[in-house]
């Protein structure tokens, strides 16, 4: 059964509002997560506690227990100058800075003269998420997976 602490195999296949597909297993290797332990979208991994070697479901899930809320003030231009003088700043790079205590990524989404555009909201925040889901294998973690918080060997973490 699917609970705190076991190592969780899925198989799914994530499709925004529009049933376009946003993301999904490889076909020979699940994805594997350790379960209870935040690695997976919150309402997902509510909707998965409980469940069992070959159960399948559908999960829908609101941006609050998804991605977040899209926040129109995480989208911000900033002075070149706060970054480091030796790094060139391209689209698409990421980083994290601290906004009212939260850790958050941001990416570069543009560049204008001397302001570099960037974006803290998450590529799917304020989309409803739609999980179809299958549970494909359970077991229990190592004591070494449980120290790491997270799962090792095929379809988890690579050392
Ligand atoms: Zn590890």
């Amino acid at each position: 059964m699917v609970k705190k602490d076991a190592v969780v195999s899925l198989s799914y296949t994530l499709k925004n509002a529009e049933g376009q597909e946003l993301d999904k297993s490889s076909p020979d290797q699940p994805f594997a997560y350790l379960h209870g332990n935040h690695q997976i979208v919150p309402g997902l991994e509510n909707a998965l506690e409980g469940m069992l070697v070959g159960d399948k479901k559908e999960v829908t899930v609101p941006p609050a227990e998804g991605y977040g809320e899209f926040v129109e003030g995480l989208q911000m231009d900033i002075e070149r100058s706060n970054f480091p003088q030796d790094v060139e700043i391209q689209p698409g790079m990421q980083f994290s800075a601290e906004v009212g205590g939260d850790n958050r990524v941001f990416t570069v989404t543009g560049l204008e003269g001397e302001k570099v555009q960037v974006d803290g909201n998450h590529p799917l925040a304020g989309q409803t998420l739609h999980f179809n889901v299958e549970v494909v294998e359970i077991r229990d973690a190592t004591q070494e997976e449980l120290q790491h918080g997270h799962v090792h060997g095929p379809g988890g973490h690579h050392h």
